[in-house]
């Protein structure tokens, strides 16, 4: 694993979410709409890393379901693997349940692939692979 590519924050309200995080003097980068996850997706840069917000498209969103069960706030961690098939191939074999078999588009068109909180002590996490489109 290369490094904490991003985390992700769930919110019912990307512009109220863009304005608290502007204030915070967070470095605002992009909105983006990724349409494979139903979601609005503002991107604010870390250093290296990023804080991702989310707000949900459709009430069949993964967001939608997170808020209707839980508190706006931490939804995943995402890390950078250098290769996300074989990431996926280990976890597999090594019996950790997985949302994605296969890998997804995710922002930035990059592919990505999420591990569910069962296997993780409780965070949803997302793998991506480095070296996609958007770096
Ligand atoms: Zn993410």
């Amino acid at each position: 694993m290369n490094k904490i590519d991003h985390l992700g924050i769930a919110v019912p309200n990307l512009d109220e979410g863009i304005e608290t995080y502007n204030r915070l003097g967070f470095n605002f980068l992009k909105t983006e709409e990724v349409p494979d996850q139903k979601v609005n997706t503002a991107f604010f840069e870390v250093g290296e890393s990023h804080v991702e917000l989310l707000q949900a498209t459709d009430e069949n969103s993964p967001i939608a379901k997170f808020l209707a069960k839980n508190r706006p706030g931490l939804h995943h961690i995402c890390v950078e693997v250098d290769d996300i098939e074989a990431t996926l191939a280990k976890y597999k074999a090594e019996g950790v349940r997985l949302v994605n078999e296969e890998p997804v588009i995710g922002a930035g068109g990059c592919r990505v692939a999420f591990v569910h909180p069962k296997s993780t002590s409780g965070v949803l996490l997302e793998l991506k692979e480095a070296g996609g489109p958007g770096h």
